[in-house]
């Protein structure tokens, strides 16, 4: 039996257009990045070229003006072709900072060479150690002297840092004593790697059980001119907030594709592999969870797309942001466990590509936002719940 053709999906020609670009990395390139923990440049460098990584930079910027639905299908489909677009999606969001809040002077200046693909801006360190997922409690401080500010602290799993040329970063720069609000006084500053790394910057990388580059940031004394100060002093925190919910739909869309992979090779393996003299997936047993992941990711999927279109008529989607991320994390979890048992034994050699997928998809209920955070938001903000924290 042969695997029925997909169904129309939205944007066929982006969907063709990234899949094609994908397809010249095959399986093989990906599994031998993972094997020797490499970045995946040639990858990266191929998606930036096609300009796929500027699609929500404005085009008076020189970005392909996108939306967040279409970005969120370019995501979706490396996830979908077997790569990871953990790599790279920062490029794709973190500009939104800058874009949202950042003066004309500051958009004018960095934005062009951020869509060219001549300068990455992949990195955003907000979590420390002591802090945690309590972000207001962070201890890394940035203090002005006179047109500068000197930032000293430290940081944990600033992911893409060698791999960026621009950062950005979250520092207190009202001690937490003198404000009103825990959320106030944070600022939020674009660091240019290139002049802060060996002064006053040290990156150390965190070996992990995913091929993700990602470091623990040592700041002591590091000088940011005040003109790399993004919108106003002390607001950073809501800023932080206001990139939450691309951020999300981005991650959830990655999910989607990851979850759309395992379904894929799930199935196909279940037709091929014949044990007791029929395909295993003539078992009720190995087929009742490949369907269960399949309606799973489809259903994270309608939830994705509420949250690109409320977040494309610049309406309120905080709620669905965080429900599609959610969602998506679970479903392609759940089918890639679908995935790893269909295989069998076979799921952990790494010749198959499923353990790989398998450790990259887990991140996706920690970070960048843990589960239990997104229950708690939902119960707070959406049910009216008291605040748990
Ligand atoms: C590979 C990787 C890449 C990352 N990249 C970045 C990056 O580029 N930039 C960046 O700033 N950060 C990054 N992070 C950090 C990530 O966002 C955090 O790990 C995540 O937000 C959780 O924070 P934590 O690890 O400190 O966990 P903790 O805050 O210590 O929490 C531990 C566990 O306790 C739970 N918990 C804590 N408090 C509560 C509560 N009140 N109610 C219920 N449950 C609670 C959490 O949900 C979690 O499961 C990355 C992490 C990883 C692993």
């Amino acid at each position: 039996m042969t695997h029925p053709p997909e169904r129309p999906r939205r944007f066929p020609e982006l969907r063709d257009a990234v899949r094609a670009l994908c397809a010249q990395f095959p399986d093989e390139y990906h599994r031998r990045i993972d094997r020797e923990r490499a970045y995946p440049e040639a990858f990266v460098d191929a998606l930036t070229r096609a300009g796929w990584l500027a699609a929500m930079i404005p085009a008076e910027y020189g970005g392909a003006g996108l939306g967040l639905a279409e970005a969120s299908v370019v995501m979706e489909e490396i996830n979908r072709s077997g790569g990871n677009a953990g790599a790279c999606h920062g490029q794709m969001y973190n500009m939104g900072t800058l874009l949202r809040h950042g003066s004309a002077e500051q958009k004018q200046r960095w934005l062009p060479p951020i869509a060219r693909g001549e300068l990455r801006l992949q990195s955003m360190a907000v979590t420390e150690p002591g802090a945690g997922t309590d972000t207001t409690r962070i201890r890394t401080t940035a203090t002005k002297r006179g047109d500068r500010w000197v930032v000293q602290g430290q940081k944990v799993w600033t992911s893409r840092v060698q791999h960026s040329d621009l950062m950005i970063l979250l520092a207190r720069s009202t001690p937490l004593e003198q404000v009103a609000k825990r959320s106030e006084g944070l600022s939020i500053f674009l660091v240019d790697l290139r002049d802060a790394l060996g002064h006053g910057l040290t990156v150390r990388p965190i070996e992990n059980m995913v091929n993700h580059e990602t470091n623990e940031l040592f700041i002591d004394g590091l000088e940011i001119p005040a003109e790399n100060l993004i919108g106003e002093e002390g607001r950073g925190f809501r800023y932080l907030l206001n990139g939450l919910n691309a951020e999300r739909t981005l991650i959830a869309a990655e999910c989607i594709g990851d979850g759309r992979w395992f379904v894929d090779r799930a199935t196909r393996y279940a037709n091929e592999r014949v044990v007791f003299d029929r395909p295993i997936g003539r078992n009720q047993g190995v087929q009742f969870p490949i369907a269960e992941a399949h309606i799973e990711v489809e259903a994270a999927d309608l939830m994705r797309w509420r949250a690109c279109e409320l977040f494309d008529a610049r309406e309120p989607c905080g709620a669905e942001a965080n429900m599609a991320k959610l969602l998506a994390a679970k479903a392609s979890w759940e089918a890639a466990n679908a995935c790893l048992q269909t295989h069998g034994g076979f799921g952990f050699a790494a010749d198959y590509d499923v353990e790989r997928k398998f450790r990259e998809t887990r991140l996706y209920q920690v970070a960048p936002v843990s589960t239990n955070m997104v229950l708690s938001y939902v119960a707070e903000h959406v049910l009216g719940l008291p605040r748990s924290y």
